[in-house]
C-alpha cells in the first residue's frame, strides 16, 4: 500500500461535525477544519507555493499553525516548522539549507522574520497568516485526494553532536505508524480530547496533530504553556490526554494539591529525563504519568512506561512500543540483553530515512539498519529500558536542546575570550541550564560590566535558552593530546567545585 485516501477528507466525510481543533480562536469542527485548510492551501498557491516545494512556517499562535499545518498537507508542499527561540542567523541557515519557499509568520513572529528574510531571500516572500485569511484563493482543483506515504510531510530540524542542525525529513507513513505504535499503548476514546500546551515546531507537539487527525479525534492547542491555564484545563475541561516536558510537569505540582479528574487517562511525559523526585510527587497525587523515550529521528516515543508500571520502575523510560525493536550496542553487536549498558539503537517504521541533503550524517546515524540514538541506555532484567545519558555532550534545558559546541563558538567570538568550554549545571526548574568556563585574555577581568556587555552580545547570536547561567574564569581548559575539549572532566569541576 503506497496511497492512502487524505486524512483530513476522510475525517470530514466520517465526522463532520465532530471537534477537530479547539485553540484560543475557538473550535473547528472536521468540515470546517478542511475548509479553512483548503482556503489557505488556494491563498498559499497564489502566493507562489507548489507541490513539493519547502515552507517554513514561523508561528507562535497554535490556530494559524494548526491551519498552515493542514493547508500545506492539502497543498502537497513540504512544512519546515522553525523554533521561534532561535535567533535570526540560526534561523536563516535552516531556511537556507532546505531551500524554503517562502516564510509564514505572525503578528507576533513577523519582525524576526523580516530579520531572517534580510539574510535569505524566501523566493515567494514573507507572508503573514491573517494575510492569507483574507486572500483567500481560487486554485482549489490543484489539491490531491490522496497522500503518499513515502512522501515527506515536513523537515524538523536537530542539531548534532557538532551543533550543526540536521533536517530530519517525516514522511506521513512516519507519522502513520506513530499514530499506531501510540494507540496501540493508550487505547482509543472517541470522544478524546488531547491536549499540547507544548510547542507546535517540535516532534512532540506536531504528532499530537497527526495523530488525532488519524483518529478524528480533537486536539486542544494552548498558545505556549501557561501554568494556570493547563492546570484549569486538566481540572475543568474533560481533557483526556495531556503531552508534557518535565519542566512543565514541575511547575503544574507546585501549584496542585488535589488529584485530576479520571477523564484524564494519561499524561504523556517526554522530551528529555525526568527527575525521580517530581516523578514520584505526581504518582503520590495519583496523576497517571507515561513516560516516554523518543527522538526527532523516530518520529516521538519509542519506548513508553505506563502509569500502572510506574511505581515500581520509576526512572525508567518503559517498553519499546509495539511497533518498535530496541537494542543496545556490545562489543557483540546488538542485544537485548539485560544489565547491557551502551548507546540505545532503533528499527521502527516510525525512525526517518535520513536527513535533508547530507548523506554522510545520515549514513554515520542509521548505518547498519539501525538508528544509532547517541544515548546511552541499560535494559533491566525485566525488559524495562532506563536512559542513562544523553551523548555526553548534550545539554537540555526545559525540553530544548542545547549543543556546547555552538555555544562555544558564540563565546569565542566575545572580545576578552580566548577559549571556552559549555557544559551542563543541574537546575531545579529547567532541569540543566548551560554553564561556562573560559579562559580570559591577558588584562581582562570578569566584572560585572564585561558580564553585561558579553550578555548583550550573545542575546544576538544565540536563542535565550542557550545563554550560560554562569560564567567561570579559568587559567586553562582540560584539553587532550590532540587539542579536543574534554568536556567530561568540565562537567566532574561543575559537580565539584560551583
Ligand atoms: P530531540 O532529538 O530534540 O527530539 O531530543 C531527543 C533527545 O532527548 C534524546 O536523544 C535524549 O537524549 C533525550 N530524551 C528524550 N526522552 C528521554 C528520556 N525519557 N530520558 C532521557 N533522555 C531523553
Ligand atoms: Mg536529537
Ligand atoms: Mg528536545
Amino acid at each position: 500500500v503506497r496511497r492512502l485516501p487524505d486524512w483530513l477528507q476522510a475525517q470530514a466525510l466520517r465526522r463532520p461535525l465532530h471537534p477537530a481543533i479547539e485553540t484560543a480562536n475557538g473550535v473547528l469542527n472536521y468540515e470546517e477544519l478542511l475548509y479553512a485548510a483548503l482556503s489557505c492551501a488556494a491563498s498559499l498557491y497564489d502566493q507562489g507555493l507548489y507541490a513539493g516545494q519547502r515552507a517554513a512556517v514561523l508561528l507562535k499562535d497554535s490556530y494559524a499553525h494548526t491551519i498552515v499545518l493542514h493547508a500545506l498537507i492539502q497543498l502537497g508542499a513540504i512544512l519546515v516548522p522553525l523554533n521561534w527561540r532561535l535567533s535570526a542567523p540560526e534561523l536563516a541557515y535552516q531556511v537556507e539549507d532546505c531551500d524554503a519557499q517562502l516564510l509564514i509568520c505572525d503578528a507576533q513572529t513577523m519582525s524576526l522574520a523580516q530579520e531572517v528574510n534580510q539574510s535569505y531571500r524566501f523566493p515567494a516572500g514573507v507572508i503573514e497568516f491573517a494575510e492569507l485569511q483574507t486572500k483567500g484563493g481560487r486554485a482549489l482543483d490543484v489539491f490531491k485526494a490522496d497522500i503518499d506515504l513515502t512522501a515527506p510531510h515536513c523537515i524538523v530540524y536537530t542539531s548534532g553532536t557538532t551543533g550543526r542542525p540536521k533536517g530530519a525529513v517525516i514522511t506521513y507513513q512516519n507519522h502513520w505508524w506513530s499514530a499506531m505504535g501510540s494507540v496501540l499503548q493508550l487505547g482509543l476514546r472517541l470522544d478524546e480530547r488531547w491536549l499540547v500546551p507544548m510547542p507546535l515546531f517540535h516532534v512532540g507537539g506536531m504528532g499530537v496533530l497527526l495523530r488525532s487527525l488519524i483518529y478524528g479525534t480533537t486536539v486542544v492547542a494552548h498558545n505556549g504553556f501557561d501554568v494556570e491555564r493547563v492546570d484549569k484545563a486538566l481540572a475543568y475541561e474533560g481533557i483526556t490526554l495531556v503531552s508534557l516536558v518535565p519542566a512543565m510537569l514541575a511547575r503544574l505540582l507546585d501549584k496542585r494539591s488535589d488529584p485530576y479528574p479520571d477523564t484524564l487517562r494519561a499524561v504523556l511525559l517526554g522530551g528529555g529525563p525526568a527527575p525521580k523526585p517530581l516523578l514520584e510527587r505526581a504518582l503520590a497525587l495519583g496523576i497517571p504519568i507515561n513516560q516516554s523515550y523518543g527522538l526527532t529521528e523516530s518520529n516521538t516515543q519509542v519506548a513508553t512506561l505506563m502509569a500502572d508500571d510506574a511505581l515500581a520502575k520509576v526512572g525508567s523510560s518503559g517498553k519499546p512500543l509495539a511497533n518498535v525493536r530496541l537494542a543496545i550496542d556490545s562489543p557483540d553487536g546488538p542485544t537485548s540483553m539485560p544489565r547491557v549498558e551502551g548507546e540505545i539503537l532503533v528499527q521502527s517504521p516510525t525512525v526517518i530515512a535520513g536527513y535533508f541533503n547530507q548523506p554522510m550524517a545520515t549514513e554515520h546515524a542509521f548505518r547498519d539498519g539501525w538508528l544509532h540514538t547517541g544515548d546511552i541506555g541499560v535494559f533491566d532484567d525485566d525488559g524495562f529500558l532506563y536512559v542513562l545519558d544523553r551523548r555526553t555532550d548534550l545539554i537540555v534545558s526545559g525540553g530544548e536542546n542545547v549543543y556546547p559546541a555552538e555555544v562555544e563558538s558564540a563565546l569565542m567570538r566575545l572580545a576578552g575570550v580566548q577559549d571556552a568550554g559549555v557544559v551542563a549545571q543541574a537546575n531545579a526548574t529547567w532541569g540543566q541550564v548551560p554553564v561556562a568556563f573560559v579562559v580570559l585574555k591577558d588584562g581582562v577581568e570578569l566584572t560585572d560590566e564585561t558580564l553585561a556587555q558579553w550578555r548583550t552580545r550573545l542575546r544576538e547570536l544565540l536563542a535565550h535558552y542557550k545563554i550560560p547561567q554562569a560564567f567561570y574564569a579559568v587559567s586553562s581548559l582540560p584539553r587532550n593530546a590532540s587539542g579536543k575539549l574534554l568536556r567530561r572532566e568540565l562537567r566532574e569541576w561543575v559537580k565539584t567545585r560551583c
